[in-house]
């Protein structure tokens, strides 16, 4: 193990203490396979799962697995959709059974700290689907919620807004710029401190690689 794995685990290992304090069921992972396979293990057969929209998800091939695995996704991101299609596909994965996605953030005191523009990401994480599963790269551990706000909006916003061609001043600047309606994209910012008390299982996973933006 290198001096850098060292590091990551013994910092993943303080988050995960911390959010096991605020009611979460977390683990670490060294690898990002180890992730996949906590994942999937957690995903009865015959589950419908609600997709985020989360790059570390998607680079994880965890849509394809769970299509392979006969499981019914509701994926929002899945080419070819009209706008009206992908709301109704967002509306579908409050009710799934399990909704899958990452964080904007995770704070050393065990918060998940996310910032969505349409906030379906944020509504399934905070009540509907009875299982949820957050996974995260090492990347995105930050020291609290000030330092959250400052990656999601000057690294996580300004990389996806980029990558999706939105007309945001940070897609094009690479840094916020605390932008008004209508270009504004940041719109819910939502701080999970504790477990939810409707989500009977919320399962973190960190793993310890950098994965997803
Ligand atoms: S507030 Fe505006 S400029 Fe700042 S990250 Fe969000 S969309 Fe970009």
């Amino acid at each position: 193990m290198s001096d850098f794995d060292r590091f990551y685990e013994e910092r993943a290992g303080r988050v995960v203490s911390a959010l096991k304090k605020n009611l979460f069921e977390a683990l670490y992972t060294p690898t990002p396979e180890q992730a996949v396979e906590e994942i999937m293990k957690r995903i009865p057969e015959g589950s419908t799962v609600g997709v985020g929209g989360s790059v570390t998800v998607r680079e994880l091939g965890l849509v394809e697995l769970l299509k392979t695995k006969g499981h019914t996704v509701f994926d929002h991101w899945q080419p070819g959709l009209d706008s009206g299609e992908a709301d109704n596909i967002r509306r579908r994965q409050l009710t799934s059974d399990i909704f899958l996605s990452s964080s904007n953030a995770v704070t050393a005191e065990g918060h998940l700290v996310n910032i969505d523009g349409s906030g379906n990401r944020v509504a399934s994480m905070t009540f509907g689907p009875r299982k949820v599963i957050v996974v995260v790269g090492i990347n995105k551990i930050t020291r609290d919620y000030q330092s959250a706000m400052n990656r999601i909006k000057n690294e996580a916003a300004p990389l996806n807004f980029r990558r999706l061609n939105l007309p945001t001043p940070c897609a094009k600047t690479t840094f916020c710029a605390d932008c008004p309606p209508p270009v504004r994209f940041c719109r819910v910012t939502a701080v999970t401190e504790v477990r939810p008390s409707g989500i009977p299982e919320f399962v973190v996973i960190i793993v310890g690689k950098n994965i997803g933006l």
